[in-house]
C-alpha cells in the first residue's frame, strides 16, 4: 500500500493513501491505529507532501563501492553515518535552494527506509518488522564545504536539502530496484539497490545499535556512483523503478 501526507489548497495536512490515482484520508495514524476512508479525491487536485515529519533522518556514507571510488575514498568496514536536520526536509516539488556558502552542491540519488515500529539493538533479521516501508530521497549535498569541513553538518544540513518522497511503499520489493538521477533531462546516475555494500538489515542493525529508532525516522541508504553539480534553473529527477519519482526544481 501506498502512504501519504497531502494538502487541498490551504487546508491542514492530512494523511492519506493511494489507490489508483485516487487519494483518501487515513483516519488515525498510519504508524499506529488507522481506519482508510474511501480514495475519492484524483491526485491532481492534492499536493504531496514529504510523507512523514522525520524526528531523525539518519544517512548512510559510502554504500555504494563505486561511488565512494569516484570521490577518492575507501568502502568502509563498517557503515559511514551522519545525521540531516529534520529542518531540511522540503516536499516533492518544492525547490533545493543554493546556498550562498557553496559553489559545488550535488545530487545524491537514495532509496529512504522509513521506520514504523520503536526499537533498540534490532538484529538484521528481524529488521522488517521495524520497517514500515519505502520512499525516494535526494541527499543534497554541498560537496566542497564537505570537503573543507571535515564533518559533515553543514555539507548535508541546509534548508532544503533534504526532499523525499513522494509516499511510502510498503510492500516495495528493495532486492534489485533500479535507482537513477536525470538532472535537466541528462542521466547523472544509474544502479541498483543489489549493488549496496551495506544491506537495508545490516544498516537497521548497525544504526538500532546506537541510536534508538523511532516511527517516523527515516534513513537514506547510500547513493551510486555519478553525482554531479546543480545549477540554478536545473530540475533534478530521482526515480526508482517499481517505486516512483522524486521532482524538485532548483534554485538560487
Ligand atoms: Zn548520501
Amino acid at each position: 500500500m501506498r502512504f501519504v501526507r497531502f494538502q487541498i489548497k490551504d487546508q491542514a495536512p492530512r494523511q492519506g493513501w493511494i489507490l489508483e490515482g485516487k487519494v483518501g484520508e487515513v483516519d488515525g495514524d498510519f504508524f499506529t491505529e488507522y481506519r482508510r476512508l474511501k480514495a475519492e479525491i484524483p491526485l491532481d487536485e492534492v499536493r504531496l507532501l514529504a510523507p512523514v515529519l522525520p524526528g531523525k533522518i539518519i544517512c548512510v556514507g559510502r554504500n555504494y563501492a563505486d561511488h565512494a571510488k569516484e570521490l577518492g575514498n575507501e568502502v568502509s568496514k563498517v557503515p559511514l553515518i551522519f545525521l540531516k536536520p529534520p529542518s531540511s526536509v522540503i516536499n516533492p516539488g518544492d525547490s533545493v535552494i543554493l546556498p550562498p556558502q557553496s559553489q559545488q552542491v550535488e545530487h545524491e540519488a537514495e532509496l529512504v527506509v522509513v521506520i514504523g515500529k520503536r526499537g533498540r539493538n534490532i538484529t538484521a533479521e528481524s529488521a522488517r518488522e521495524h520497517i514500515f516501508g519505502y520512499t525516494i530521497g535526494n541527499d543534497i549535498t554541498a560537496r566542497d564545504l564537505q570537503k573543507t569541513d571535515g564533518q559533515w553538518t553543514r555539507a548535508k544540513g541546509f534548508d532544503t536539502f533534504c526532499p523525499f518522497g513522494p509516499w511510502i511503499d510498503t510492500d516495495f520489493d528493495i532486492a534489485d530496484a533500479l535507482i537513477t538521477c536525470r538532472v535537466s533531462g541528462q542521466p547523472r546516475q544509474m544502479a541498483s539497490t543489489r549493488d549496496m555494500v551495506f544491506s537495508v538489515g545490516t544498516l537497521v542493525a548497525y544504526i538500532s545499535s546506537v541510536m534508538t529508532l523511532e516511527p517516523g525516522d527515516i534513513i537514506f541508504t547510500g547513493t551510486p556512483a555519478g553525482v554531479g553539480p546543480l545549477t540554478d534553473g536545473d530540475e533534478v529527477i530521482v526515480e526508482i523503478e517499481g517505486l516512483g519519482i522524486l521532482k524538485n526544481p532548483v534554485r538560487k
